[in-house]
């Protein structure tokens, strides 16, 4: 059985073990005499909320009442714009072709991934570009090795190693594993070592590895400036998820990323509650905690009960303004604020002659990524492109009036936008509170903040994408499950990496 099983290629090897934890799920029902919960709430409908509700489904059956909260819009911070009729992403847009859970809504809504358009990309100084990509693969790997030696090929390789061990998550949760602190999630996957990639930065692990100061000046900040918006200051392991995504293979859902969220909730039979939820408070009958969620719609103020209520939103910075009752102790005020990032999305023409391009025909850059200088006021810019792309679908020429999407830590002023492009069309700007700002905290908050009570994004204080917060959302899931009906076996295990291997 073992030999065979490890004959199957790595998705064949995955389903199994994904039918193998739904045995033992069902089975572990039918061993407990534990009633399951009659209402489960999630707070907030983005990709997070979304995807705890089709896993809590999954888990605890379609008899369970699930209720979504959203105050806004499903998607959360997966949300389009419109341009000319045709919409494009504004918020969480790539997704990484090794984030499983993502592949998985994908393949289980029926969507598609959107049809990739090859471009350029290069690092401008805000004087020059100082490193340039060609369309020849070899020159590329010749430019970086002339100018920064191996740092290149050492990146890679420390990439893949915490990549390697960060997979090993989707194993263990496929053998209904769960975990009640992130540390210990951590731990689970690389050790000790693995823990401290959230308390050091990108740089010191970097450094370490012997990739050079120049080689981080010129690329790392780049890229970390594009992504998180922040410095090379930010945790290894943010860094690392983040570095992973610059290396390609990425893709984005045919239609707007946003649709895995609605499919998910319509999957889940969850009842979506357009509420803003402002209070949770603690009650106890018989030794068992409930909740009462209270909340404002339109119509007024009104609360509900529940026996478990995952928060798939921030509680940092007071962002979601919940309240806690009757909890004593009362619950913390976690540590840390987030990042303000802006998204401008301009329809015009670029000014190439502000990156050095005096003929607009020849600027040959579809993204522009940025070091970290003061002259600069943006951190990246994107040609970007529909969230629907037909086969007959062509990037527009560098001279004609095309859709850029701009990221910049405030918004851009009249000036500025004139300095980037010649004239436009319109100007789109949407403020994000995008990720944590990690220089701000290095405490891990906590995802059980009371019996029956859990905090899906704390894992954004570990690393902030949309696969973090499925895999988030997968071990809430677990936990809830494990925890209600006593499979302690199932929880905060040691060792597991020995045990998956032995347990098929
Ligand atoms: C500009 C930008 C670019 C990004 N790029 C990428 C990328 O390329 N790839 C990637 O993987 N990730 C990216 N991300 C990150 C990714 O989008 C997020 O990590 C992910 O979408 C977070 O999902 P979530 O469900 O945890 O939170 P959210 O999407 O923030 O969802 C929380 C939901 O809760 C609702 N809510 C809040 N308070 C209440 C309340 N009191 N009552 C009811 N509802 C409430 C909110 O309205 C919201 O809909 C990007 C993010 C931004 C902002």
């Amino acid at each position: 059985m073992m030999a065979d099983s490890h004959r199957l290629p790595c998705t064949s090897r995955l389903l199994l073990s994904l039918a193998v934890g739904v045995m033992r799920t069902a089975s572990s029902v039918a061993a407990s005499g534990d009633a399951p919960p009659g209402k489960i709430a999630v707070i907030g409908a983005g990709i997070g909320g979304s995807s705890v509700a089709h896993f809590l489904q999954q888990h605890f059956g379609p008899h369970v009442q699930l209720d979504v909260y959203e105050k806004d819009t499903v998607g959360g911070r997966l949300a389009t714009v419109t341009v000319n009729k045709q919409q494009y992403e504004s918020g969480g847009a790539s997704i990484h072709s090794l984030n499983l859970h993502m592949q998985d809504f994908v393949k289980l809504l029926g969507l598609k991934h959107r049809r990739e358009v090859a471009g350029k990309s290069a690092v401008f100084s805000g004087e020059q570009f100082v490193l340039e990509e060609t369309d020849w693969y070899l020159l590329n790997l010749f430019r970086l090795w002339w100018h920064y030696g191996m740092s290149f090929l050492r990146l890679q390789m420390w990439v893949e190693e915490v990549m390697e061990k960060f997979m090993r998550i989707y194993k263990y949760q496929a053998h209904g594993y769960s975990f009640s602190r992130l540390e210990e999630l951590l731990h689970s996957l690389g050790g000790d070592a693995f823990v401290n990639t959230t308390q050091r930065s990108v740089a010191e692990s970097l450094l370490e590895v012997g990739i050079t100061q120049h080689f981080i000046d010129d690329v790392i900040v780049a890229i970390l400036r594009a992504s998180y918006g922040q410095s090379v200051l930010v945790p290894a392991f943010a860094g690392a998820m983040s570095l992973a995504g610059a290396q390609g293979n990425m893709w984005a859902v045919e239609g707007g990323n946003k649709l895995v969220c609605s499919g998910l909730l319509k999957l889940s039979k969850a009842n979506i509650i357009q509420a803003t939820v402002t209070a949770i408070s603690l009650h106890n009958s018989e030794g068992k905690n409930f909740y009462q969620v209270h909340y404002e719609d339109e119509e007024g103020q009104g609360s509900s009960f529940y026996d478990i209520v995952v928060i798939a939103t921030q509680l940092h910075d007071k962002k979601s303004n919940i309240t806690f009752q009757n909890f004593d102790p009362p619950i913390a005020e976690f540590p840390g604020t987030f990042h303000t990032t802006i998204t401008s999305i301009v329809h015009g023409y670029l000014n190439s002659s502000y990156f050095g391009f005096g003929d607009p025909k020849l600027f040959p850059f579809t993204s522009v990524l940025t070091t970290d200088s003061p002259a600069l006021f943006f951190n990246s810019m994107d040609n970007i492109y529909p969230v629907n792309v037909s086969s007959t679908f062509r990037r527009k020429q560098p001279q004609e009036a095309a859709v850029w999407r701009v990221h910049s830590q405030r918004p851009l002023e009249k000036q500025e936008l004139k300095m980037l492009f010649r004239s436009y069309y319109s100007v789109q700007v949407t403020e994000w509170q995008a990720y944590p700002s990690y220089e701000s905290s290095k405490t891990l908050p906590p995802i059980v903040l009371q019996d029956n009570l859990y905090y899906l994004n704390s894992m954004e204080w570990a690393a902030s994408s949309m696969e973090m917060a499925a895999v988030a959302a997968k071990n809430v899931a677990l936990l809830a499950y494990n925890l209600w009906y006593h499979d302690l076996d199932k929880i905060d295990q040691k060792d597991l990496m020995h045990k998956v291997k032995t347990e098929l």
